[in-house]
C-alpha cells in the first residue's frame, strides 16, 4: 500500500486527520496541495480571499516540506489530470484525504475518476463530528442553539464548576449588547504586510483578471499559523476584556471594534477551536476577565460555529433551497457597488467590505441581510453575494447563517424569528444614522428611511405566516392599530422602491 494525501485549501493543519494517520511515515508519504484556476472562478470571489487561500496554501506546502514530507504544489485548471499525474509519478496506491467540510466539494471527490482508490477520512477541524452531531440532535424536537451549547460545555468542561455553570448563569448577555457611546476608545487591529510569496500570490491574481469582487490591495491578511495565532494573542491581551459589551455597536470607519477577526483563520485550519476556548479560558482564569465578555465569546465558538457545523450536515441537501417566504426580488446592485446606494449604514458597511471582505456580526445580520429580508430579496440570491463577498465564507457557514438564520429561509428550523428589523435598531446601535440622507425616525415621507417602510411592509405582507410563529404577537398587534393610510403610505413607498433597486 503506497499513500498519498491530498491536502484542500481549508484543511491547513498538520493534525488534520489525512496528515495524521500517516504522520510516523512523513518521510515517505507524497502529499499534494492544488491550486485551481477553474474551481477559483465558480463565483466572482472577493480578490482577497483568493490571495488568502492560496497563500497560506502556499506556505503550508513549505511548513510540511520543513517537517519533512515529501510535498508536490500544483497550479493547474482541473484537479483531475493533476491527481492523476501525482499518482503516476509516485506509485500511489490509495489517495487518502480528510473529508471536506462542504459537502459540495465532498460531492465532487466521489465524482472524480482517479487511477486508484480514494479513501475520505473523517473530519477533524470540529470540536463536535458529524456523527457526535447526529447523536445529539436525534433524541429532540427543537435543535435550539442554547441547549447544544450547554451540551459542549459540559462535553468539554469549559467555563464549568463541577456541574454547574462558572458565576451560576449559563448567559451574561444582559451585560453586553451595549449601544456605541461617544470616542469609545476601540483597539487597533494587527494586521500584516504581503511577504515575498503573497506579493507574488496578489500580482498573479492582478494578471488573471479574474472578474472578481473588492480590492485586492492593500492585502492584511496572515496566512501563515504563525500569524493567526499572533492575531488570537493579540485579540486576548487586547480586545478580549472588553469584547462583551460593545460587541453589536457599530462605529463608522472602525472595521472590526473589539471582534477577534478570527474566523479566516478558524475556517482554513489555521486555527483549531479548542485551542482558541482554552486560551480564553486561561486568560480569564489568569488575569481574571470579567465573565460576560469571556462566555459572550466562548459561546460564539463553542456554541455558533459547532451548531452551525452540525446543522449543515444534519440538514437534506435542499436546505439551501429554502424560501420560506417565498421572496423573489433580485438582489439590488449597490451590494456589488458600494457607491450606488446613498442609505450610509449599507454604504459604510459594503464599502468596508469591499476593502477587506470583513464585516462584524451585528453588521452582516442587521443591515447587510435584514435589508435583503425586508426587501424581499431571493434567499438564495443574498446567499450568493454572501458566499462571494466574505473572506470567510464556505458552504457550511453560509447556508446555516444566511439561509437559516439571516433569512429565515427555512421557516425557523435555526432562529425562532426572523431577523427583520426597522431603523431603530441600527440608529440605536451605531452613529451611521447621524449623518444620513434619510431620517431614522420616519416611516412615510420624503425622508422616510427604507429600513422603516420595508419593515412595516414586511410585517404586513407575511401577517398570517408571522403569527403562526408565536414570537411576533407584540409587533403584529402594533401593526393592526397603525393608521390604514399611512399602512397604504408604506406599501407604496416599499413598491416604489422595490421597482427602483430593481431597475438599477
Ligand atoms: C448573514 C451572515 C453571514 C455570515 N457569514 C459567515 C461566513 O461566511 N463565515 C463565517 O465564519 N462566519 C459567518 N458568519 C458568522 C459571524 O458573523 C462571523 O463568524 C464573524 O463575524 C467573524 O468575525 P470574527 O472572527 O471577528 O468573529 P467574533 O465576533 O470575534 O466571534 C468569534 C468566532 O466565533 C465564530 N462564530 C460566531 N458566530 C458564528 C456563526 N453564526 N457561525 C459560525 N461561526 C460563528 C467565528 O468562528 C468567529 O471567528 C455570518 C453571520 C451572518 C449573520
Ligand atoms: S437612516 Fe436608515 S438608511 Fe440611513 S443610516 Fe439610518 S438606518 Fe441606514
Amino acid at each position: 500500500m503506497n499513500i498519498g494525501i491530498w491536502v484542500l485549501g481549508d484543511q491547513l493543519w498538520s493534525g488534520q486527520a489525512a496528515l495524521a494517520s500517516c504522520e510516523q511515515e512523513r518521510k515517505h508519504t507524497p502529499v499534494i496541495l492544488i491550486e485551481s484556476r477553474h474551481y477559483a472562478q465558480q463565483r466572482p470571489y472577493h480578490k482577497q480571499k483568493l490571495v488568502l487561500v492560496w497563500s497560506a496554501m502556499r506556505h503550508f506546502a513549505q511548513e510540511l516540506r520543513s517537517q519533512g514530507w515529501q510535498v508536490t504544489y500544483k497550479i493547474v485548471d482541473g484537479f483531475t489530470p493533476a491527481l492523476n499525474d501525482w499518482i503516476e509519478e509516485y506509485n500511489i496506491t490509495e489517495v487518502r484525504v480528510m473529508n471536506p467540510s462542504d459537502r459540495t466539494f465532498t460531492r465532487l471527490i466521489n465524482n472524480i475518476q482517479l487511477n486508484c482508490p480514494i479513501n475520505i477520512v473523517p473530519n477533524n477541524h470540529f470540536l463536535w463530528s458529524i456523527a457526535d452531531f447526529q447523536k445529539w440532535a436525534k433524541s429532540r424536537k427543537r435543535l435550539l442553539l442554547e441547549d447544544f451549547y450547554r451540551a459542549g460545555r459540559k462535553r468539554f468542561n469549559i467555563l464549568m464548576d463541577g456541574s454547574k455553570p462558572v458565576g451560576g448563569k449559563w448567559n451574561f448577555d444582559k451585560q453586553n449588547r451595549q449601544p456605541p457611546r461617544h470616542n469609545l476608545p476601540t483597539p487597533p487591529a494587527l494586521w500584516f504586510t504581503p511577504d515575498e510569496i503573497t506579493q507574488s500570490v496578489i500580482n498573479e491574481i492582478k494578471s488573471l483578471n479574474f472578474p472578481g469582487y473588492g480590492e485586492i490591495e492593500p492585502f492584511r491578511w496572515g496566512v501563515t499559523r504563525q500569524q493567526a495565532l499572533a492575531v488570537l494573542e493579540h485579540f486576548i491581551t487586547q480586545r478580549l476584556p472588553t469584547f462583551g459589551p460593545y460587541q453589536d455597536a457599530m462605529i463608522t470607519g472602525e472595521e472590526t471594534m473589539w471582534h477577534s477577526m478570527i474566523s479566516p483563520y478558524l475556517n482554513l485550519g489555521l486555527l483549531q477551536p479548542l485551542e482558541v476556548i482554552t486560551a480564553i479560558e486561561q486568560a480569564y482564569l489568569k488575569h481574571h476577565l470579567e465573565l460576560n465578555s469571556i462566555e459572550g465569546f466562548i459561546r460564539q465558538v463553542l456554541g455558533w460555529r459547532e451548531y452551525m457545523y452540525g446543522i449543515y450536515h444534519h440538514m437534506d441537501e435542499d436546505y439551501s433551497q429554502g424560501n420560506w417566504f417565498n421572496h423573489t426580488e433580485p438582489l439590488p446592485d449597490f451590494y456589488w457597488h458600494s457607491s450606488h446606494t446613498d442609505m450610509n449604514c449599507l454604504h459604510q458597511i459594503l464599502t468596508q467590505v469591499e476593502h477587506t471582505g470583513y464585516a462584524h456580526h451585528i453588521q452582516r445580520l442587521m443591515v447587510l441581510s435584514n435589508f435583503a429580508l425586508i426587501v424581499g430579496v431571493s434567499p438564495q440570491e443574498i446567499e450568493e453575494w454572501f458566499h462571494a463577498a466574505f473572506i470567510d465564507a464556505h458552504d457550511w457557514v453560509m447556508q446555516t447563517n444566511v439561509i437559516g438564520m439571516g433569512q429565515f429561509a427555512d421557516g425557523g428550523v435555526l432562529a425562532s424569528k426572523p431577523y427583520a428589523s426597522s431603523a431603530n435598531y441600527i440608529h440605536k446601535m451605531s452613529d451611521y444614522c447621524g449623518n444620513c440622507n434619510y431620517n431614522a425616525r420616519d416611516r412615510t415621507g420624503k425622508q422616510a428611511c427604507p429600513f422603516n417602510f420595508f419593515y412595516w411592509d414586511f410585517l404586513s405582507r407575511h401577517q398570517e405566516k408571522l403569527q403562526s410563529q408565536g414570537r411576533m404577537n407584540l409587533l403584529l398587534g402594533h401593526l393592526k392599530r397603525m393608521d390604514a393610510a399611512e399602512i397604504n403610505q408604506i406599501h407604496s413607498l416599499a413598491h416604489r422602491w422595490r421597482q427602483k433597486l430593481r431597475h438599477k
